[in-house]
């Protein structure tokens, strides 16, 4: 079998990278190879509706089972409804376009990469497969050039006992104790029954104590007034948040010409770890360019990842404050305060598409925290003394 791109790892940039292919340049022979037994693994993906452009909410309107017209957010202080969308994509419906979209022949599953190279991919078993292209797609791997901390979740779709009564996804609830870092559930309604909870922390290190998390997400729901009669799937997830790095140093830590894409080419949004709307991005880069041979789109891509990384400063500024300035009980303040500006300016945010006067009016007024200790913190980052 001939290949002229080979997708190396199956999961959400390489996915979608194929199904942009599909549709725009049907004559591309893609290939994508995944370690696990299914493409996209076992995943929620979600993201605002502003995130992504009409043409790419239309392309990827397939992945979705669910969709909101507005969702909440729940602070001590602050409780408070925004007009903005909300969906969630699934993995089931991410393998099953991708199944339409390529031949079976061309989905290799069950099968871990173990090299590389910018013209050949090697299996487990010994295969070697060649193309003029191949792109890595293979997920987070450990870096020294980012400084990144953690935004851990253990997440549990249930059945209830009795409708949940809720009409649209709480993003975040941070009325709960403030534990490990700051800490807040997110909801889904799925269902008048069904519920998606993730006990979530934004935290300094990366371990995560599934049975702990567990009780938590059970006293929640006991708090709410839910009884759960079943757990439909478990999912957990430690996503990277940037407060610092220098993404040249970053590919250059990768083999040299060889494309990377999703959260192996750095490209999630700082402060929310989400990369859905990054891979979408990404996937219409790829489909967009003259000629698929590695150098090309070695180029393009790392080129797109530093200019986003380089664009998104001012988030990785905003997690300085978050985890390094403010104390761990303090953290909630932060967000709290940001969800006290209108609709438009949250959702350009969560969008990484904030413009200057945005910034402004995000750092002006009553600061969540010492002006002192924010200042001083930040100049001790600056300065390499933290
Ligand atoms: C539980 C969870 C929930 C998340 N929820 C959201 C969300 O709601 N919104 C959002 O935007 N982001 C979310 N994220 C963050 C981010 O979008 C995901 O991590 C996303 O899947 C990253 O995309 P990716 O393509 O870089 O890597 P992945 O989707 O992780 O894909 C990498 C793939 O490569 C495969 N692979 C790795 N090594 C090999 C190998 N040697 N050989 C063959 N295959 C290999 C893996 O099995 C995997 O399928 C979530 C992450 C997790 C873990």
């Amino acid at each position: 079998m001939e290949h002229d791109l080979i997708l190396a790892g199956g999961g959400l940039a390489n996915s979608l990278i194929a199904l942009r292919l599909a549709e725009l340049r049907p004559d591309i022979k893609v290939t994508i190879i995944e370690q696990g037994p299914t493409i996209g693994g076992n995943h929620t993906w979600s993201s605002f509706g502003g995130d992504i452009n009409e043409v790419q909410r239309a392309w990827t309107a397939p992945l979705f089972e669910h969709r909101w017209d507005h969702y909440e957010v729940r602070f001590p202080g602050l409780r408070r409804s925004l007009a903005e969308g909300y969906g969630s994509a699934t993995s089931e419906r991410l393998a099953a376009a991708v199944a339409k979209a390529l031949p079976a022949e061309r989905i290799i599953t069950g099968a871990p990469i173990v090299a590389i190279t910018p013209d050949s991919v090697q299996l487990a078993d010994q295969r070697v497969l060649n193309a003029r292209g191949v792109i890595d797609g293979r997920g987070q791997g450990p870096t020294k050039a980012l400084d990144l901390r953690w935004q851990k979740f253990l997440g549990q779709e249930v059945e209830l006992a009795a409708p949940h009564g809720l009409t649209g996804p709480v993003i975040m609830d941070a009325t709960v104790p403030q534990l490990d870092g700051y800490r807040f559930v997110y909801t889904l309604p799925f269902g008048p029954k069904t519920v998606l909870i993730e006990d979530t922390y934004f935290s300094d290190g990366n371990d995560l104590s599934v049975d702990l998390l567990r009780r938590h997400l059970a006293d929640y729901a006991a708090s709410q007034g839910w009884t759960i009669t079943r757990i439909i799937r478990e999912e957990a997830g430690i996503l990277p948040l940037g407060i610092g790095g220098d993404i040249d140093k970053f590919w250059d830590e990768g083999a040299a010409g060889i494309p990377r894409v999703g959260l192996a080419a750095g490209l999630f949004h700082p402060v929310t770890g989400y990369s859905f709307p990054d891979a979408v991005r990404t996937a219409d880069l790829v489909a967009s360019l003259g000629s698929l041979d590695s150098a090309t789109i070695y180029r393009a891509v790392r080129d797109h990842s530093v200019r986003a990384w380089r664009k998104r400063w001012m988030y990785r500024l905003l997690n300085r404050m978050l985890f390094l300035a403010a104390l761990p009980d303090e953290r909630y303040r932060v967000l709290e305060r940001f969800y006290e500006h209108g609709d438009d300016l949250v959702g350009r945010f969560y969008a990484a598409d904030p413009r200057l006067a945005d910034w402004r009016r995000i750092l002006s007024g009553r600061p969540p925290l010492p002006v002192g200790r924010a200042a001083s913190t930040l100049i001790r980052y600056e300065l390499g003394l933290m």
